[in-house]
């Protein structure tokens, strides 16, 4: 306990130094951009606050869980950026604790750690997001026992920076939905791997189209028994909905406040302030759900538990409550909202506004729609029929 309390004060002391200097050299506004969350990734690195919960001979920390939820709130709280490899950090580096070889860890974990290796997740594909299962990229194996990796990924998280790829792929052509399917972790400098970035909405690239021709892929980069890549997602997605999404949480109750305060200064007549006042506690109650939610979340994940259907309720809830904060601001701002997210340099404010509502449209998508929590939500929890889609298949 004396160990986890002197962890938080040090944490505390050097993430105030730590975020001045950051902004110094990248204002809060931009703390989105690649190169903050790159430098801000170093920083956390190289001071030995990633890995806090791997085990000591694995360059870990060895603190309880509950000590990570501390820190993830406290870096949240102080509005620090998210690192760049946080998908490596959340969700590739727990999975490879529990599902990889000696060799596997040794080779993959120090890189994470160093923040030398960055990671993207390569599952969906044109025409497979949500239905996951049925990824058509295949891998066929060769007669040194290595696999010849051919497909197409789309929508991957920094694919164009990453330099590893862990990627769902069928290894069984026979296998059907999810039978078949393995967990590979890919060298996006391999040849016959080509990535082509995506501009997004915001006029940002934070995602790429991934092709894969004829990439051989070695047999000890298999995650896992080889079929086995279903059940390794699925571990792995529990931990994508754990830890990872205290921050959105804390940021989507900044914004809150942040609109509380843009409504009273809102030049508004008094009839209609009401009607907005009370469209504003709708949200305040809405935002107070998502926190009890998210407590419920990280108790469970403290306690070593996953967080099943309160993970699928909490996605939903969370995304679907920013669009409303970010629909609202949009709202308040008028005019000036035409301006757009390119505005950044002469109208920061409202174009990070701006760029935050366009940014909220993705959300109710990535990680699993909406009308997939819905259907994970009537079907686990209240007990409804699958849904038609499942049974056609
Ligand atoms: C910002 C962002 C980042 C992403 N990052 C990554 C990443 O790093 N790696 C990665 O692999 N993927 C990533 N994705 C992809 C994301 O996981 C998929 O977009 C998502 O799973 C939805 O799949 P889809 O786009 O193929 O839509 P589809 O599955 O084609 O769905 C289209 C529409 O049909 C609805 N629908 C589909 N099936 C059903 C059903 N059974 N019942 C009711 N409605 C249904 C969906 O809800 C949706 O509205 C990202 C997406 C976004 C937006």
């Amino acid at each position: 306990m004396i160990r986890t309390s002197h962890f938080l004060d040090d944490a505390a002391t050097w993430l105030g130094e730590a975020l001045t200097l950051l902004r110094a050299q990248h204002a809060e506004a931009a703390s989105h951009t690649p190169s903050c969350r790159q430098d801000w990734n170093r920083m956390l690195c190289d001071t030995d606050l990633v890995a806090l919960t791997w085990p000591e001979d694995r360059g870990g920390r060895a603190l309880p869980t509950a000590t990570l939820i501390a820190f993830h709130e406290m870096c949240a709280r102080h509005r620090a950026p998210q690192p760049i490899n946080s998908i490596a950090h959340a969700i590739l580096a727990p999975t490879l604790l529990m599902f990889g070889t000696s060799e596997q860890k040794a080779r993959f974990l120090p890189g994470i750690r160093n923040g030398t290796e960055i990671w993207c997740q390569g599952y969906s594909e044109p025409r497979t997001g949500s239905d996951l299962s049925s990824v058509r990229t295949r891998a066929a194996r060769q007669s040194n026992g290595h696999w010849l990796l051919n497909g197409h990924k789309i929508w991957t998280t920094q694919g164009h920076l990453a330099k590893w790829c862990f990627a769902l792929v069928r290894t069984d052509p026979a296998g059907v939905a999810h039978r078949g399917l393995s967990f590979m972790l890919v060298d996006m400098q391999a040849p016959g791997v080509r990535v082509e970035p995506i501009r997004q909405l915001t006029g940002e690239t934070d995602y790429a189209e991934v092709f894969f021709e004829n990439v051989e892929v070695p047999a000890n980069q298999v995650l896992g028994a080889e079929g086995e890549g279903w059940r390794i997602a699925m571990a792995a997605a529990e931990y994508e909905r754990g830890v990872y999404f205290l921050p959105r949480v804390v940021m989507l109750e900044q914004e809150l406040a942040q609109l509380q305060d843009e409504l009273a200064a809102a030049a508004v007549p008094p009839a209609e302030r009401h009607v907005l006042e009370h469209r504003l506690q709708s949200i305040v109650d809405l935002c107070r759900v998502v926190r009890s939610r998210v407590d419920k979340v990280l108790d469970a994940v403290a306690a070593g538990e996953t967080p099943g259907i309160e993970g699928a309720m909490l996605k939903l809830l969370w995304s679907e409550t920013r669009q409303q904060v970010q629909e609202f601001r949009l709202e308040l701002l008028g005019e000036s909202a035409l301006l757009g997210p390119e505005a950044i340099d002469s109208h920061p404010e409202s174009a990070a506004v701006v760029r935050e509502f366009l940014w909220s449209r993705a959300e109710t998508i990535v990680a699993g729609t909406s009308e997939i929590q819905r259907n994970i939500v009537a079907e686990r929890t209240l007990g409804l029929p699958k849904d038609r889609g499942a049974h056609a298949k």
